[in-house]
């Protein structure tokens, strides 16, 4: 949680999530999409430099946690990437990819966030509106054979992003058949 704090007093929280793997670093990272009219989103894109201090708490909330050692399908949606990412990171650096499938939903080339690192053979982008020239897929909404092809057997399901974009992936995920209570999702809406 981030919060803001006007010389009149007058605060803002936000919640954010943590990118940065779990390790020995007291840094963290976030990752924050600018909202046109969004009050905290313009500020920490805008107006906040480096040397400023935040007043942050947490980090908060035990479910939406994977631990490194069991097999996980991550689905995000443009900003719903940034906790998939910790994971990620987390898989690469401890040398355990093979049980990671991440699949990031985004409309188009220039909103894909982590365009360097994202690729490998454990991630799948899909763009829903544009695609660069040489992509195989055509854009399009995420749909069942996309995630048909990254389903793995006694995997844990974390889907992150808009509320619209996590009730769609569980709609796809039941038609899969994916076990219920395999699924785990985050939404992005505003914090209440
Ligand atoms: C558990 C959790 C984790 C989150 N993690 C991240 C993260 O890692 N990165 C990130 O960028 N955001 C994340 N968010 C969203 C974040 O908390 C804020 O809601 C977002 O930054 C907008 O805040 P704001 O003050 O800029 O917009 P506000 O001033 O609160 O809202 C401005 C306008 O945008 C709409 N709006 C608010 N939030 C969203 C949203 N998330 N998507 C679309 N429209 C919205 C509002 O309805 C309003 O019309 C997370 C939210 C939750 C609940």
């Amino acid at each position: 949680m981030v919060r803001l704090t006007a010389a009149d007093g007058y605060t803002a929280t936000r919640s954010y999530s943590v990118a940065s793997p779990p390790g020995d670093s007291q840094d963290i990272e976030i990752t924050v999409e600018r909202l046109e009219d969004g009050e905290v989103s313009s500020y920490l894109h805008e107006v906040v430099v480096p040397g400023d201090e935040l007043e942050v708490r947490g980090p908060i909330g035990g479910w939406f946690v994977w631990r490194g050692d069991t097999p996980a399908l991550l689905v995000g949606g443009g900003s719903g990437i940034v906790p998939l990412m910790a994971m990620l990171r987390l898989a690469r650096r401890s040398g355990r990819s093979d049980l990671v499938r991440l699949v990031a939903s985004v409309r188009s080339p220039v909103e894909l966030y982590y365009a360097e690192e994202l690729p490998g053979p454990e991630t799948t982008v899909v763009f829903t509106r544009e695609a660069p020239p040489s992509w195989d897929r055509p854009p399009g909404r995420l749909g069942e054979e996309d995630l048909r092809r990254v389903l793995a057997p006694g995997a844990t399901a974390y889907v992150c992003g808009s509320s619209g974009f996590a009730d769609h992936v569980t709609g796809l995920l039941a038609r899969l058949e994916f076990p219920d209570e395999h699924i785990r999702v985050e939404r992005f809406g505003p914090t209440s």
